[in-house]
């Protein structure tokens, strides 16, 4: 039996109908170098989206391999409750400086920040004596992971519907997604018009709401929706009138996605918490962390056990996946790569005009290492038969809907960038023939 048959009998793959997989045949990856993967047949693959947005500087970097490399000889795995190690505490401080959020917490993956971030909020205002603060604030369309909690603030009926009675769910405010804006509304007065709206709720509810949850400047999953600086701004405003939490969800955004390090960055805000995982660890390990700042620290610090905030995962703050991290953050101070990427980008827009001109594309958008396009189709299987065609084309990407996007790693050079344009060209004109 070949190995995607035994993956099909073995393996219940993840956002999957794996009744698909009958006639859409899985991708049986052997080994992967920078933008490339190779499949067990030796025919290569652009992987045009990061492998779901996780890589930054390309697979088998050596950098990042050299490191594990020599930390899985020292130190493999202790647990972090009651024990320590330089991998955590380094990474801890290196993201304390970068963001002025001194206090990491670890979990594994973005949904368990998520949980992190809205159980600190809630149990923050409840060891203040408010604990009727405890309910939160998310945006439409907004994704934050798809475990019961983060479901509760993931605005995607199709991965909330199943679970509705599972789930508590969270108020949803307008999107401030500039393709929402009103015709001969800009992306700015239209990041206002949700801010005024984000206001109405909270001058009647902020008794009751801990937090408010954003993804900084684009919400990945809702289909690559970028909005306006502005509105996290007058949201940092609002939150700070009210007494509410502002959480930063830079799961998909932060190490330089967006062309800053952090996107939030690009307001001039600082959040009260900060998840960050995917591209945490360069694509090599799961690894998630929540930073807070010394307030919300401050606030469980005390004589009494059950103000802790007593939460654990076994591998939290797994050395492996700190020093994954660690590794990664040296790549960035290696070179200026918000600079090198402003020059990527450039290069591969320009390459992408064709696409960006087709009569069936519409809202053209790009920022930092992020470009998304709008096929206007009515072809509810448009995603997979385009997933289907680009492979065809040598190309990983899967879009969203009707979004067609790319998130490649950062390391993808000229030549990649002409194949990734010219095939995604190619495979959008056979999906549509
Ligand atoms: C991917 C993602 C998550 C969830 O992370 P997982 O590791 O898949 O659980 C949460 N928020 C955002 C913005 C994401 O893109």
């Amino acid at each position: 039996m070949s190995l995607i048959e035994r993956s099909r009998q073995a393996v219940w793959h993840p956002c999957s109908q794996m009744k698909q997989h009958e006639t859409q045949p899985l991708l049986a990856v052997d080994r992967a170098e920078g933008v490339w993967l190779y499949d067990t047949e030796g025919k290569r693959y652009l992987d045009g989206i990061s492998s779901w947005w996780v890589n930054l500087f390309g697979h088998g970097h050596p950098h990042i391999k050299a490191a594990l490399k020599q930390q899985i000889d020292q130190l493999a795995h202790v647990m972090l409750a009651g024990c320590t190690h330089a991998p955590v505490v380094e990474l801890s401080e290196r993201l304390g400086a970068l963001t002025g959020l001194g206090h990491a917490f670890y979990a594994s993956d973005g949904a368990s920040a998520t949980e992190i971030a809205l159980k600190m909020s809630a149990h923050y205002w409840r060891n203040l004596g408010r604990a009727e603060k405890s309910r939160f604030i998310g945006l439409q369309h907004g994704y934050h992971g798809e475990t019961v909690g983060a479901l509760s603030v993931t605005d995607i009926p199709l991965f909330r519907e199943a679970y509705g009675p599972l789930v508590r769910v969270s108020a949803t405010v307008p999107s401030p997604d500039a393709r929402l804006a009103a015709p001969g509304v800009s992306a700015i007065e239209h990041a206002r018009h949700c801010a005024q709206a984000l206001q109405a709720y909270l001058e009647v509810h902020h008794a009751e709401i801990a937090a408010l949850i954003v993804e900084p400047l684009v919400q990945c999953a809702a289909g690559i929706a970028v909005h306006d600086p502005e509105y996290l701004r007058l949201a940092r405003t609002l939150c700070d009138r009210y007494e509410v939490h502002l959480v930063a969800d830079e799961i998909a955004v932060g190490f330089g996605r967006t062309g800053s390090l952090f996107a939030h960055q690009q307001a001039g805000i600082r959040p009260d918490f900060i998840c960050l995982s995917k591209g945490l660890t360069g694509g090599t390990m799961a690894l998630s962390t929540v930073l807070t700042t010394d307030t919300v620290y401050d606030a469980f610090y005390d004589d009494r056990t059950a103000r802790g905030f007593l939460h654990s995962h076994s591998y939290t703050g797994n050395p492996l996946a700190c020093r994954a991290a660690l590794a990664t953050l040296e790549i960035f101070e290696q070179e200026d790569w918000m600079a090198r990427n402003r020059a990527t980008a450039a290069r591969l827009t320009a390459l992408c005009e064709p696409l960006a001109t087709h009569a069936q594309v519409r809202a053209t958008r790009q920022l930092g290492m992020l470009w998304a396009f709008d096929v206007a189709t009515d072809d509810p299987t448009f995603a997979r038969r385009y997933h289907a065609a680009a492979l065809k084309q040598g190309l990983l990407l899967r879009p969203i809907g009707n979004t067609l996007y790319f998130m490649p790693p950062y390391v993808i050079d000229e030549s990649e960038s002409r194949s990734l344009a010219e095939g995604a060209l190619a495979a959008l004109e056979e999906t549509l023939a």
